[in-house]
């Protein structure tokens, strides 16, 4: 459905997206995760054909995107801080429909489904300046889905939202796919790794503008100090220093898998380099039986654990723990 070849995307001359080759198929739910300025408005942008890349294409559909005459009306891009028009929430969702060419009863009859699905029924009648931030960006990821888009393109759409709108909205998400068969394709941008495993069928993790191999978890975006060759380096992340197995030097990106950290309530002996003590925030269960437990130990850790050791460690919101991990399971990219 959606293919970038060859993009790189300059800005002021430095490189800020690099993709070889992503491809995200047809009717699948594909979440984009990673950092602050990681790339993924940039992506999407390029994906929603707004800018075209500096280097390399966008294929929609197995064809170059720029060359395929309506292939912009096909791809609806929300983007994180949306703009309404001026007027009603009503006439905002009717005026792509309306440039459609659909007709009165057509309008109707589509708005009336997607304020239901949105439960945006009450707002139909406000103006822009009426609206909170969370129901603007509600708004406008309704009046994409009014238009029927073949790929949508959601940048961080529940970032104003509370948890209510933010369940509604992914719900309405899953429902129209399944409503459309197969037909809708969807492209996520998210910094809620929790909601983009729950609510995706694939993830991939960005960093610094290149897709990374790993599950995406515990990526910091580090400079490396020289030191002598096959020496441990330590490199300052958030409060705590990292041991980091590696030759490398200059700007980087570790990842720690979250399953090569090990839990204890209490320091214990261990041979791991990087020992660091803290507390539980977080339980997440992203899949049946794993557990991620997110700790604060001076920087944010997430551990991947089994239910038994959530139970045997007593591990919840509040409760003291220790992250340990070996310098050669960090990754550097
Ligand atoms: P993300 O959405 O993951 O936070 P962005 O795609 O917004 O990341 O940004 C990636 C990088 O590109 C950032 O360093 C950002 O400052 C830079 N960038 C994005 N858009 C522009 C632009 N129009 N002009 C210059 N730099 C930009
Ligand atoms: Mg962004």
């Amino acid at each position: 459905m959606l293919e970038l070849r060859g993009v790189r995307q300059r800005y002021e001359g430095r490189i800020v997206l690099e993709l070889e080759h992503f491809v995200v198929e047809r009717g699948t739910i594909v979440a984009i995760v990673g950092p602050n300025g990681s790339g993924k408005s940039t992506l999407l942008r390029l994906a929603a054909l707004l800018e075209a890349p500096t280097e390399g294409q966008v294929w929609l559909n197995n064809r170059p995107a720029m060359r395929t005459a309506g292939a912009r009306r096909r791809v609806t891009l929300v983007e994180q801080r949306p703009v309404l028009f001026r007027g009603t929430v009503r006439q905002n969702l009717a005026f792509g429909l309306r440039a459609r060419g659909k007709r009165r009863a057509e309008i109707d009859a589509a708005l009336e489904a997607v304020s239901r699905r949105f439960g945006i029924g009450e707002l139909l009648g406000r103006a822009r300046r009426e609206l909170s931030e969370g129901e603007i960006q509600r708004v406008a990821v309704a009046r994409a889905f009014a238009l029927e888009p073949d790929l949508l393109l959601l940048d961080e759409p529940v970032s104003s939202a509370d948890r209510a709108a933010a369940l509604q909205l992914y719900r309405a998400l899953q429902e129209e796919r399944s409503r459309r068969a197969g037909g809708l394709t969807v492209c996520l941008a998210s910094h809620q790794l929790e909601d983009a495993y729950r609510w995706s069928d694939d993830l991939r993790a960005l960093a610094d503008g290149r897709v990374v191999p790993v599950t995406p978890e515990n990526l910091f975006r580090v400079v490396l100090p020289p030191g002598a060759p096959e020496a441990t380096r330590h490199v300052r992340v958030g409060a705590v220093d990292i041991a980091v197995a590696t030759d490398r030097v200059g700007p980087a990106i570790l990842a720690v898998p979250p399953s090569d950290i090990i839990l204890s309530r209490e320091p214990v002996a261990s041979s791991a380099r990087n020992v660091f003590a803290g507390h539980v925030t977080r339980l997440a269960r992203p899949r049946p039986g794993l557990v991620h437990v997110t700790a604060d130990v001076g920087v944010e850790l997430v551990a991947e654990v089994t239910e038994e050791a959530v139970r045997e460690l007593g591990l919840l919101p509040g409760a003291p723990v220790t992250c340990a991990f070996k310098a050669s399971a960090v990754r550097v990219f």
